[in-house]
């Protein structure tokens, strides 16, 4: 692996040539640096090189990372929700992104509400309808899309999704399609925009850049390989 410069700089001239290739501004499309399992001092050296947005999945971990860096950062949390993190998780991070059920957007609602402020969500969608992965099954979500926007604590940015694995990023592309579409079908019923897509990840963020992703969460290929333990905890 080459230095996380090096990594970053790589990416980003990815990100922009799968953006003219789709006739969309590279603007269009927020690189998330997904940092989970890195040090702080990694971090720093994303930041020096001029990266602001970072993603990490698991509160106890961020938070001390969080503390430790420049408050001018923005975080994205991506890891499942515990209910009682809710409330520090609306407190250290600007976006979260695995919002999966009526029940758990109603809880986070609630305690935007008590903080004072809307938060900013995606709805998680299981895309693949896969048994070992959470999210909205699209049928749920189009029947309880109303009730979601009736959460007037909440801002709903869009949908985020974790496509089944596939022998190579082109596999990934229906999946990207499927959610793009069914964004539009819920807009369609509930008359509200749902702007942003969250979907592509090291493997296959340039497709999903072609489908229409605005927010892309990256990680290995910005710092390298992670330990298996550390990963798919909730947060
Ligand atoms: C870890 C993680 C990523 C980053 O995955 P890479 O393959 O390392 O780019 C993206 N999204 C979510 C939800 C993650 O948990």
């Amino acid at each position: 692996m080459d230095g996380i410069a090096t990594n970053l700089t790589e990416v980003r001239q990815r990100i922009d040539a799968a953006c003219r290739r789709a006739g969309r501004e590279p603007q269009s499309v927020e690189l998330i640096a997904v940092s989970k399992t890195f040090p702080v001092s990694d971090i720093a050296e994303a930041v020096k090189a001029g990266q602001q947005v970072f993603g990490e999945s698991r509160l106890q971990e961020a938070e001390p990372k969080i503390d430790a860096l420049p408050a001018s950062l923005s975080w994205h949390f991506i890891g499942g929700v515990q209910r009682n993190k809710v409330r520090k998780i609306l407190q250290k991070f600007g976006v979260i992104h695995a919002i999966d059920s009526l029940r758990l957007a109603g809880y986070v609602n609630g305690i935007a509400g008590e903080l004072g402020h809307a938060a900013e969500i995606f709805l998680q969608v299981n895309i693949g309808g896969e048994a070992s992965k959470g999210g909205f099954e699209p049928e749920v979500l189009r029947q309880e899309i109303g009730k979601l926007c009736a959460l007037d604590h909440l801002r709903i940015l869009g949908l985020m999704c974790i496509p089944p694995e596939g022998p190579d990023a082109e596999s990934a592309r229906r999946w990207f399609v499927s959610l793009r579409e069914l964004r539009d079908e819920i807009e369609a019923i509930s008359g509200r925009q749902f702007s942003q897509l969250s979907m592509g990840m090291s493997g296959d963020y340039e497709v999903a850049i072609e489908e229409g992703a605005t927010h892309v969460r990256v990680g290995t290929l910005i710092f390298g390989h992670r330990s298996r333990r550390v990963e798919g905890e909730l947060g």
